[in-house]
């Protein structure tokens, strides 16, 4: 998708910190780190939004979780970490390309804001 930036990173249009990348799935570090460790996770599918996906990409989907796993246990998040899905205006979704936001390195609390 020619205007998603995330679509542009999955290309290597921009640059990214990349942290881990397979043929499905493609993580880079966020600019703006709301943690020790924040890492955001993405199909390179363009998938605008969770209510967009089709049933098929349940299994997409599923890699980008496993995906993150992964790299929290490379990153060594032993103690635990964060994974959020922000959809929609309400949630504060910024970048319309499905992302999971993997964040660890420090305490969260619940609920959260
Ligand atoms: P969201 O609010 O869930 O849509 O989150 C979008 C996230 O993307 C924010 O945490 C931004 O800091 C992050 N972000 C935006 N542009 C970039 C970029 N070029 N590289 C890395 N992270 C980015």
């Amino acid at each position: 998708m020619e205007n998603c930036i995330f679509c542009r990173i999955v290309e290597k249009e921009i640059p990214a910190t990349i942290v881990y990348e397979d043929d499905f799935v493609i993580a880079f570090r966020d600019l703006n780190p709301q943690a020790p460790e924040h890492i955001l996770v993405i199909p390179r599918k363009h998938v605008p939004r969770i209510e967009t996906l089709d049933p098929e990409d349940a299994l997409l989907m599923g890699k980008v979780i496993v995906a993150a796993k992964r790299i929290a246990e490379g990153l060594g998040m032993k103690h635990g970490y964060r994974l959020v899905f922000n959809n929609g205006p309400d949630a504060g979704q910024e970048v319309e390309h499905v992302h999971l936001h993997l964040m660890g390195g420090r305490k969260f609390s619940w609920p959260a804001g």
